[in-house]
This record gives C-alpha cells, structure tokens and sequence, in this order.
C-alpha cells in the first residue's frame, strides 16, 4: 500500500534534484573547506555560492547567514547568546513557540534569572500587539522578542514586519522562528527590520541536519560553540557541506516553483477544508488555519468533534501519515500547549485536533481518501455512543 504523506510540517521528503545534487558533492567535493588546496577551496566556493544564493532571496548580506545543524540549533544560538553575550536581562515570547524556543527561553530563565514575560494569544491564536508595545515601553531592561513566524501547528501567521517595527523604535531585539515560512514565501529582511531568524532546509524538500540562522551584522550576536573560526566564527566546526549544497538545491527549486506550488497546495487546502466541512458534521478548523491570507498555506489544523487519542494511529493503519500536533509533542499524552492556550475546556474534553500539512505533491485523491478514512471513525464513534445509549 503506497503511503499518503500529510505530515509536511514535520519534514517532507527530499527532492530527487535535491538528492542528486548532495550525492555529487559526496562523491566529489569531499575536501575540508578550511583546506588551503584546490579540494577544500572548491568546497568553500560551494558553501559560498550557498550563501550568496540564501542572502539574495532575503535580501540580505552573504555575511549575515550562518550555517548551522537544523532550526533548532539557529533557535538555540540566537537566544542563548543574546543573553549570554548581548546583555538581554529580559525575553517576551509567547506560549505558541516551538520547543526548541520555549525550552530554551527556560533554561535561560532558571541557569541565568532571566525575565520571562509571555504574551497571551486569543482563542484564534492571535497576539494583541499593543500589549507587546506597552510592556517593551514599561521596562528600561535589554529585550529580546521571540515569536514565531508561522505556527508550526496551526499555521497563524505573525505580522513580522510589524512587530520587528515596534521593537526596533523601543529598542528591543526581535527574533522570529521562521522555519515553516522560508522558502515557502517572499521574505525580505531588507523591509522587516527584524534582527533573527531561522532556517531548516528538511522543512522544503531539502536534507535533515542542515539549516541556517539570519544574524544581522550589526546585531554583534556570538557563537556558542567553541572551536574553530568556520562561520565567521560564528559557528566552529567543519562544515557540512553536502547539506549545504542540499539546502541550496532545495531552495533553488522552492523559489523556482513558489508560485506553482502555493497555487496548488491553496486549492488543495481550500478542497480540504470543503470536504470535511460537507461530510464530518460538526468540524472545525483551528487558529486561523482556513483563512487564506492569515495563515500558512501548508498547514490546516482540525478540530474533530470526537475524542480520539489513537486517531494517528488508527490513520496511520489505513495508509495515512499525519500528525495530531507537532511532531516533537505528537508522542506525548499531554495535550500540546498551543491547544491549551486556544481551545476551552469543553472543546479539549470532547475533540481532537489533527494536523493536515500539505507540499506540492499532494492530491485531491490522497485528500479524498482522508475524508472517508475520518468519516469511518467518526461513524465508529457514533455507533460506540449508539450502543451505550440502548445498554
Ligand atoms: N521551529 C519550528 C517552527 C519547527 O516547526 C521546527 C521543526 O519542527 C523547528 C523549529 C526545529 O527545526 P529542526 O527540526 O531543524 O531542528
């Protein structure tokens, strides 16, 4: 049975361009890019040309992108070393961010006593910027904002450019997580005067274990891990450099397709949203996850109206792959913050959120066999409360 994969924000499979292009550069280009011989220079010129092709969808600097393992280690080093080398004393974030922004502004609080205020979202998710202006004026301690982009679970997207304005005119450091945005729209830091950013190339097709982080020049921001002067110091060790390349090839094809792609995955999206709204009585749709222009076209977060733990699972053993919530929190029995701070108490009792995440190669047909697989359930249950209603 061919798999349908429709779980596209926990990673997405690595495009055949992608994956020829990585194999020649371990075939090929297998010298050190610190080497001062023709094998690690022409392996420095790929990283090179990586950068310069990363910095010009962001228009931005070459100088300004980092190569790192994965989104979470860019998350780690901006915020570790705003604390550690740029004096923030203060974080305001939200309780919508990643696990590897919301763990860290943790441990940042409880190893150095840093001040962490959160922002709280209404039942859409939405901030109340005003309330981030208020605080980022009530206080003369160093700020460092962190708010992500687009919402790994539920798609709402942040007004970037808004919020890196407040924080430039008060003074405050602004990062904002952006691995499910990049390559998946038009982001120009040359207009979003934000100072952070970051990047995992498994998130568009590319390979796990590479990413970036975007470090504004003037933001003085400083590696944490110690060693070597590769990155521009930023970042020691040897470089990956068949990721980079795979990042680069990934990109490329993003950028190449973007308005195919996000053409075709809208209409699958607005399909999606159709057909479960026409044959499962009582769905809903979390966040702002079916609002076109407030969203991540990617993601859809749904709202089933029955309560089914095992329904991964259970989706799982019919062919489907997909994700209740995030794929770091998915194995946890614990309801994911996000729907905490979103659903009320009846709705967390008695439905189940589902993560649909789409890429381009989804379709209509994988969508339809979705539907019939969640009426099934759905019909198990009603039968289920059927018979306990006759016993
Ligand atoms: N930030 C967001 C919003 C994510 O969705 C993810 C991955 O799920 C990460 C960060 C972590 O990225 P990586 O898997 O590259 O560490």
């Amino acid at each position: 049975m061919d798999k349908i994969y429709l779980d596209n924000a926990a990673t997405t499979p690595l495009a055949e361009e992608v994956i020829d292009a990585m194999v020649n550069v371990m075939k090929v280009n297998y010298g050190n890019p610190s080497s001062t011989h023709s094998l690690g220079q022409e392996a420095k010129i790929l990283i090179e040309n990586v950068r310069r092709e990363v910095a010009d969808y962001l228009h931005v600097s070459p100088s300004e992108i980092i190569f790192t393992s994965c989104g979470t280690e860019s998350n780690n080093m901006i915020i570790k070393s705003c604390i550690n080398h740029l004096g923030v004393e203060r974080i305001i974030t939200s309780p919508m961010e990643h696990k590897c922004v919301a763990e860290t502004v943790l441990d940042m609080k409880k190893r150095k006593g840093i001040e962490v205020v959160y922002l709280r979202p209404d039942h859409k998710g939405d901030f109340n910027i005003n309330e981030l202006e208020e605080l980022l004026k009530a206080s003369e301690k160093k700020t460092l904002v962190s708010l992500i982009h687009a919402n790994n679970e539920i798609g709402n997207l942040l007004d970037i450019k808004k919020v890196a304005k407040i924080c430039k005119e008060n003074g405050a450091l602004f990062h904002s997580d952006t691995v499910q945005s990049m390559a998946h729209m038009e982001l120009d830091f040359s207009e979003i005067p934000l100072d952070f950013a970051s990047c995992s190339a498994h998130k568009f097709h590319g390979p796990k274990g590479s990413g970036f982080a975007f470090v504004r020049k003037s933001s003085g921001l400083k590696g944490i891990i110690t060693g070597g002067p590769q990155e521009r110091a930023l970042r020691a060790g040897t470089e990956n450099v068949c990721g980079i390349v795979g990042l680069g090839k990934a990109l490329e094809l993003s950028l190449k397709n973007m308005t195919e792609y996000a053409t075709h995955i809208k209409a699958i999206k607005n399909y999606t949203v159709e057909r479960l709204s026409a044959e499962i009585e009582g769905v809903k749709f979390n966040g702002r996850s079916a609002e076109d222009d407030k969203s991540l076209y990617t993601v859809l977060s749904v709202l089933l109206p029955f309560k089914d733990p095992m329904i991964g699972l259970k989706l799982d053993m019919k062919g489907i792959a997909i994700s209740q919530g995030s794929a770091c929190s998915s194995g946890a029995s614990k309801p994911s913050m996000v729907m905490m701070m979103i659903l009320d108490e009846e709705e967390m009792q008695d439905s189940t959120p589902l993560r649909v995440s789409f890429s381009h190669l989804t379709t209509r047909e994988e969508i339809d066999s979705l539907v019939t697989a969640l009426k099934e359930i759905a019909a198990s249950f009603k039968i289920e409360n059927t018979n306990v209603s006759h016993r």
